[in-house]
């Protein structure tokens, strides 16, 4: 950073450059009412031995996505020094006031992790967080792993991913290492809405950035924390971190072609999910039906698929609002 950089409000109490094992916190002041010099102490750990690549491991990004704070948690937990050549930084749970409210944005500002980057020393409780990681921990790592998964609203096909760029040969790294994790679908992603997220952030700093859409519903299951597990220590090897080789299953390959792999919600009411996650569909299908719930006899809306592909991420509570995300199709990339 330059010189004129203004300092981050966010003070680490460990040492990033000191080999063992540290598990401390990222402490940010919040003064408020029940503590007028008070602050949120965002756990973090870091595990070092010697020179070699640099690990960013993040879950909890949004607060009711629960792989990631489990896998990562128990990792920290768990890794010690002699196994590691070079660093891994854990931060289990980024918007640590989300994941204790167990809601998808800080109930401290309403901010979404995920589109405060590149955040405000001098911005709110999200913005200063998102600046640390900008500014303080994307520049230390090699390569990035953030867990997501669909938090309360949605529920996901379990796969990790990454995105199409203009450098072709990061993008390669990044296939590479969501081939690494293992999961049982791997995605090429395309974003709703790129602008603000930590996605973008690691990305545009030319890491190797792995994402992880791993279930969803406000819950984690043992099959999807398996996946979250076994991934990490697989991108750990990948990356040299750990030793030994990756112990991957086979994923298969999705893609997100267009904008029409997205189906949003034209009105309210209760929702009829026509087909489950993993099922395929082709273009035409009704995939749900929105049936109004304001008077009987108003036939269902119904919402199709645009294109053939299977069916990878549905709105998970019974009730629709207009414009929320009812459906995601994606492509599965076959040969
Ligand atoms: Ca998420």
């Amino acid at each position: 950073m330059s010189a004129a950089a203004p300092p981050s409000p966010v003070t680490p109490s460990v040492d990033f450059e000191r080999d063992g094992v540290q598990h401390g916190f990222l402490r940010l002041p919040h003064s408020r009412d029940d503590s007028a010099w008070g602050s949120v102490l965002i756990p973090i750990s870091v595990v070092k031995r010697g020179t070699g690549p640099t690990a960013l491991l993040t879950g909890g990004n949004h607060g009711d996505e629960y792989e990631g704070p489990i896998a990562l948690f128990e990792l920290a937990r768990t890794l010690s020094a002699d196994q590691v050549t070079g660093r891994v930084i854990i931060v289990p749970a980024m918007n640590y006031p989300a994941f204790r409210a167990g809601t998808r944005t800080s109930p401290i500002d309403k901010g979404n992790l995920n589109r405060a980057f590149p955040g405000r020393p001098d911005g709110t409780i999200t913005e200063k967080v998102a600046d640390y990681f900008q500014r303080f921990l994307l520049p230390l790592a090699t390569i990035v792993l953030d867990f997501h998964s669909g938090g309360r609203t949605l529920d996901f096909l379990p796969y990790a991913a990454f995105h199409a760029l203009a450098d072709k040969r990061q993008e390669t790294a990044c296939f590479d290492a969501v081939r690494a994790f293992g999961a049982p679908f791997a995605m090429r992603m395309r974003e709703i809405d790129a602008v603000g997220m930590y996605d973008t952030a690691a990305e545009s700093q030319g890491k190797i950035f792995v994402t992880t859409e791993l279930g969803g519903g406000g819950t984690a299951r043992a099959s999807t924390i398996a996946i979250a597990r076994r991934g990490v220590r697989n991108v750990l090897t990948h990356a040299g971190i750990l030793a030994g080789t990756v112990a991957a299953g086979s994923s298969r390959w999705l893609d997100m072609p267009s904008d029409d792999c997205f189906i949003f919600a034209g009105d309210d009411g209760l929702v009829e999910t026509c087909l489950d996650i993993g099922e395929d569909v082709s273009s035409g299908q009704i995939v749900a039906r929105i049936h109004p719930v304001g008077r009987t006899g108003s036939a269902p809306i119904e919402h199709a698929s645009a294109l053939d592909g299977m069916l990878v991420a549905r709105h998970f509570p019974g009730l629709v609002k207009p414009g929320d995300c009812l459906a995601v199709i994606g492509v599965e990339q076959k040969g």
